[in-house]
């Protein structure tokens, strides 16, 4: 997505957030069961950091900001380069050279990113809240994200070749609802 300042459309004065965020997403990362009741967010190794994150890529999505009110909308657009099928960024590595907005969310940064979606499993380790029975680190499924309608498989589009300000016909508001449980 071209990087876009400020623009005005028919009904609100929009700039598309400039920062998509997104931890690694692995399975293998060796960590102790249940670490996130004991380590809190700042005491946690990269492994377990990372660890963490569920997969879902809601954070991979466009997002616009109502600069007058401050009030943040989602869309069903996904960056490039995710892959909209695995929910897996298609070149991690290179993310940050091939995506200059792709900005690794850390423990500094956390406290900043005020739109990080409400199932992102550090929201809610961060607001003191336990993590859902379809997270990976609970049910041992990296599946089960999927199954449980958390992550963004099957309901977003590429933003190939969209123009910025197309974004505003794309809004839709599942990306902010919480799924609190897969069952
Ligand atoms: S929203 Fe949070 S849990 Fe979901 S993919 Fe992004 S960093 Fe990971
Ligand atoms: S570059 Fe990769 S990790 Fe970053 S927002 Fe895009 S798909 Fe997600």
């Amino acid at each position: 997505m071209p990087k876009l300042d400020f623009y005005h459309s028919s009904t609100h004065n929009l700039v598309v957030i400039p920062t998509i965020v997104c931890s690694k997403i692995s399975m293998n990362s060796k960590v102790e069961k249940e670490y996130w009741y004991i380590t809190s967010l700042s005491q946690m190794t990269n492994d377990e950091w990372e660890a963490l994150c569920d997969g879902c890529a809601r954070c991979c999505l466009n997002k616009l900001e109502d600069w007058d009110t401050g009030e943040i909308y989602w869309t069903n657009v996904a960056c490039e380069l995710l892959d909209c099928e695995t929910c897996k960024c298609k070149d991690y590595e290179n993310r940050q050279s091939r995506m200059p907005d792709c900005i690794q969310l850390t423990k500094n940064n956390i406290s900043e990113i005020v739109w990080l979606p409400p199932n992102c499993a550090y929201r809610l380790i961060s607001e003191g809240d336990d993590l859902p029975d379809w997270h990976p680190l609970v049910s041992g499924n990296a599946g089960r994200v999927h199954e449980a309608g958390v992550s963004v498989r099957g309901r977003v589009i590429p933003e190939n070749n969209m123009k910025p300000e197309d974004l505003e016909n794309h809004i839709v508001d599942w990306p902010r609802e919480i799924v609190h449980s897969g069952s």
